[in-house]
């Protein structure tokens, strides 16, 4: 019997004219995630995509790549039987003879209607043969076993086991975004979950190098690396900071610094969103987590830009956020302790209540064009691809 890969969409199936769009990039990405086999074998059957699985392909790995690639409902490895019931039979049989198992159900389906028996007749003529030949019995509620039977067009698909994904639309079919990241734990998990809705991200690092080791910046560069996994293809602008937070450090009041090195941050951002083409940015700010994380702070801050803020984690809890980084693979390289640029001149009492007229008063004759223009002229640019 030959084995495939079973794939399931599940949202991208609804989106009416554009379906074809999103079953497009979908193939494409899926293609991206598992570039490592050279060229493989697919089709389309059916609102389900199918790979042909060769003998030497590396099943854990393909796993562990398939369940990064956004759009993909759930997944399972099949093997083909025929569409013949005594085949069907036979194969079964041949399948779950060494599982180790007490009660069981089949779960049947059949889009291909020439299939002279129904889904539920299928379910039932093949728990039948289980049961007799092996003594088990049927419990379609409590059961260690489920045996699914896909009848697709001509493939007669025999699997146990459906590997769920997290859904999502597929990376690329919604505009790019800029997210601004940290070395965190926050921000990388604020990026995923756009990437989830379909969002490709490119990365903006402010830098506090040589006051912050340098072993930060390979964090976040590592964090990228990871991020990637989900995108196949991502840039990274790193750029200094340190000059910047020095100027601040004379002009702003103590209390205000955190509130002016995020203005700062957006005005650059703003600068690389523009260069890039993108039209809306991203953090990972959490309402109340932080004292800048104020209403009145998050007003104070985002003033400094015309561009649209998407903060995915408004709303999470620490934990929650957590679980997320954990889950994504970016929570053990977020908390290695290196410090970043906000971990520098942090004052004692942070101002949570920020005041906007203060904060226009005190901006009023910067040179920001002279300030931003050395930031961006020395600004590092990293690609990162799936091939390395
Ligand atoms: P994170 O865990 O992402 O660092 P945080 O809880 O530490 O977030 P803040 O330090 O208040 O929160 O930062 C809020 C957001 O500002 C971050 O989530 C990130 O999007 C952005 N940010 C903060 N520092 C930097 C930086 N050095 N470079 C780029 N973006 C930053
Ligand atoms: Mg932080």
């Amino acid at each position: 019997m030959e084995r495939y890969i079973i794939i399931h969409y599940g949202e991208i199936a609804l989106k009416g004219g554009n379906r074809s769009f999103f079953e497009n990039k979908l193939i494409a990405n899926i293609k991206l995630a598992l570039i490592d086999l050279g060229e493989i074998w697919f089709k389309q059957v059916s609102g389900r995509i199918i790979v042909l699985m060769e003998e030497n392909y590396d099943w854990e790995l393909i796993k562990a790549k398939l369940q990064k690639v956004f759009g993909i409902e759930y997944f399972a490895l099949a093997w083909n039987s025929s569409q013949d019931l005594k085949e069907l039979e036979k194969d079964l049989y041949a399948l779950v003879k060494s599982k180790k198992f007490i009660k069981f159900r089949v779960t049947a389906r059949r889009t291909n209607k020439n299939f002279p028996l129904k889904s539920q007749e299928i379910a039932e003529k093949l728990g039948a043969m289980v049961v007799k030949k092996m003594k088990k019995k049927v419990d379609l509620e409590n059961f260690d076993l489920n045996c699914y039977v896909d009848i697709v067009e001509n493939f007669a698909f025999l699997y146990f086991e459906k590997i769920e994904c997290r859904g999502g639309l597929p990376v690329g079919v919604s505009d790019k975004l800029l997210c601004l990241i940290s070395g965190g734990i926050d921000s990388p998990v604020a990026a995923n979950l756009m990437q989830k809705r379909g969002a490709s991200i490119v990365y903006i690092h402010f830098d506090s190098y040589p006051s912050t080791p340098k072993e930060n910046q390979e964090k976040v560069k590592d964090l990228v690396k990871v991020l990637n996994e989900y995108q196949f293809k991502s840039r990274l602008y790193i750029v200094p900071f340190l000059e910047i937070q020095k100027e601040i450090l004379q002009k702003a009041p103590e209390d205000y610094r955190v509130v002016f090195y995020r203005r700062m941050m957006l005005r650059i951002a703003k600068m690389i969103a523009q260069k890039e083409n993108i039209l809306a940015l991203v953090t990972g700010e959490s309402l109340g987590q932080v004292a800048s994380q104020t209403v009145e702070n998050i007003r104070a801050i985002s003033e400094a830009t015309p561009l649209p803020i998407l903060r995915p984690l408004i709303g999470f809890n620490k934990e929650e956020i957590v679980n997320l980084a954990r889950e994504i693979g970016t929570f053990e390289l977020s908390a290695q302790p290196f410090g970043d640029c906000c971990s520098l001149y942090v004052p004692k009492h942070p101002v949570t209540r920020a005041d906007l007229n203060l904060i226009l008063d005190t901006e009023k004759d910067w040179d920001f064009d002279r300030i931003l223009e050395k930031a961006i002229s020395k600004t590092e640019i990293i690609n990162f691809n799936s091939e390395i």
